[in-house]
């Protein structure tokens, strides 16, 4: 049964990496469950960092959620009773994620999207920009810029920890990427050499792979990269 007579619509959460995203995402989601609504959480596979079931902020606020390889399977896993949908990192999915929205919406689902708004180099973000077009609410937050504490709207990435180059996988996205405002941000800075390509998760750890510029390790994810 869908939701036809509940005015269904679409939220985004955006902002650049420790903007709070992922907190406001679950303070969201965590209200409608007080009220007893049935929530469903999604993410792409590829965020596995703190935890594969759960989406996790940098705080450490979480909540169940469930990996998904392609945004069009999130319509195979929603249930008939769920009211609520929220999405993170959203970013990472290809544009497929705009039409499950907006499906979802006109079945009477509140939709809650999070995402980074803009990629490393400060140039909007897969999806996103349609995501932000077609919803009816959009939050963009700021983080605090790490070299002059002016709210910052940019993550910068940063040269790769010592050592760590040819690992698979890095974690800790701290030493990888920073918050910084529009005067900060170096948008060149940190590009690695043909070899060396970094995929950032909003979430904690970057993967490193020897693959060249434009073969990503997960196709939607090569903006960051
Ligand atoms: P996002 O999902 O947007 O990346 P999270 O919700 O995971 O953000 O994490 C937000 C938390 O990140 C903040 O509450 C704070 O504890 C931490 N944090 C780390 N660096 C910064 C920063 N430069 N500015 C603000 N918060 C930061
Ligand atoms: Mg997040
Ligand atoms: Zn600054």
């Amino acid at each position: 049964m869908f939701h036809k007579s509940l005015p269904g619509f679409i939220e985004i959460i955006c902002g650049s990496m420790f903007s709070g995203k992922t907190e406001e995402l679950v303070r969201r989601l965590k209200r409608a469950q007080i009220a007893r609504q049935k929530v469903q959480v999604f993410k792409p596979a590829i965020d596995n960092r703190y935890s594969a079931e759960h989406v996790q902020s940098h705080d450490a606020s979480k909540i169940m959620s469930r990996p998904v390889q392609t945004a069009r399977e999130i319509l195979d896993h929603v249930e008939d009773n769920t009211r609520v949908v929220g999405i993170d990192e959203a970013q990472f999915f290809d544009e497929t994620v705009v039409d499950v929205a907006q499906k979802l919406a006109y079945r009477g689902v509140r939709v809650i999207v999070a995402g980074l708004d803009l990629d490393f180099r400060g140039q909007p973000f897969g999806p996103m920009p349609r995501l932000l077009a077609v919803s009816e609410s959009v939050t963009k937050l700021s983080a605090v810029c790490m070299v002059c504490g002016a709210p910052a709207s940019r993550s910068q990435r940063l040269a790769a920890p010592a050592g760590n180059e040819d690992s698979k996988v890095v974690v800790g996205a701290k030493d990888m990427y920073e918050a910084r405002c529009r005067f900060c941000h170096e948008p060149d800075a940190g590009v690695d050499s043909l070899v060396s390509e970094a995929v950032q998760t909003d979430v904690g750890v970057a993967m490193t792979t020897s693959v060249r510029p434009g073969q990503g390790v997960f196709p939607a994810a090569s903006r960051m990269t």
